[in-house]
């Protein structure tokens, strides 16, 4: 398979692509990225690196960071985890509360803004340090050990965190967050303002591919049986109330953040990032969609 090519004819394809999705301008350090940043970064398992464009310029990974947080999470915890986090699509957008109330504070996936916040109370009652902690797994798994967050975007969410903030009171009400609100929620937007390149998420993701273990060095990042569910969960979950379409017109599981990025993996094949910032309504990256449906119409190959 030729993947420079496939590449370079969906970058010549993009050029002519009309967008009308925008920027996200509700963390309003985010609405200061150029709209025509474009970059895309493929790693496969067998034949290594190919990119186009800006794939080596970091930008704000968002919830993409999802990932990351649930492999710590299900590396430290057994089933009863999923006590407290359905593993349900929630058909609602990503900051939705709706749900909450009728499931007793019991969120329906770890990758909405709801199963996320969970999944970071998890996390600070297990770590010692963990903003320190994450960032060194991110550091492991890409081996780029320069990977930090950009404390202007954090400092931005931080600001107008309200519906994280009534998010995590209402689970709180239900007995589902067990530290305080204020630590759960600058953890979760610390991992949110991680800034990260296509190269260095492909490279992270690759593990996801590779049944678990990290393709550098063979390392156990997780068991194989945990990544099948978290793969699971991307397919099912990892684009809110896109995720049906997302594997319609892509067909691979993978996750998408309101810094423009979607991170996505063929298992057993190759990791693929695509980095646009303008969202369409659902808040996933609109070019980002384009290419990557391209990219499995092209290479003829999905997971189905
Ligand atoms: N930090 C963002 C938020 O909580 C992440 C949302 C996203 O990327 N979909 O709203």
């Amino acid at each position: 398979m030729d993947y420079q090519q496939i590449l370079n004819t969906i970058k010549t394809e993009l050029g002519s692509q009309q967008y009308t999705g925008k920027v996200a301008s509700y963390i309003p350090e985010l609405e200061k990225i150029p709209p025509e940043k474009l970059g895309m970064h493929l790693y496969c398992i067998n034949s290594g690196h190919y990119s186009i464009g800006d794939n080596t310029e970091r930008f704000s990974i968002q919830s993409i960071s999802k990932v990351f947080a649930l492999t710590m999470a299900m590396g430290m915890s057994g089933d009863e985890l999923f006590q407290r986090v359905n593993v349900e699509p929630s058909g609602d957008p990503f900051n939705s509360l709706i749900q909450l109330e009728y499931e007793n504070g019991i969120p329906r996936n770890p990758f909405i803004n709801a199963g996320a916040l969970v999944i970071s109370d998890i996390l600070i009652s297990k770590l010692d340090n963990p903003k320190k902690e994450f960032l060194a797994f991110i550091h492991k798994i890409t081996d780029s050990n320069s990977i930090e967050i950009n404390s202007k975007v954090f400092e931005s969410e931080k600001q107008y965190s309200y519906r994280n903030a009534a998010l995590l009171n209402l689970m709180k009400s239900f007995g589902n967050i067990e530290n305080k609100i204020e630590d759960v929620l600058d953890f979760y937007t610390f991992q949110c303002a991680i800034e990260m390149s296509c190269k260095e998420l492909s490279t992270a993701f690759i593990t996801y591919a590779n049944r678990g273990k990290k393709l550098a060095n063979g390392d156990d990042v997780l068991s194989p049986q945990k990544v099948k569910r978290i793969n699971a969960i991307m397919q099912t979950c990892g684009f809110y109330d896109e995720a049906g379409e997302f594997s319609f017109r892509v067909g691979l599981p993978g996750k998408s953040g309101v810094g423009g990025g979607i991170a996505a993996i063929h298992p057993g094949q190759y990791a693929v990032t695509v980095w646009s910032p303008p969202l369409n309504p659902k808040g996933n990256s609109e070019l980002g969609m384009y290419a990557l449906e391209r990219l499995t119409t092209l290479t003829g190959f999905s997971i189905f």
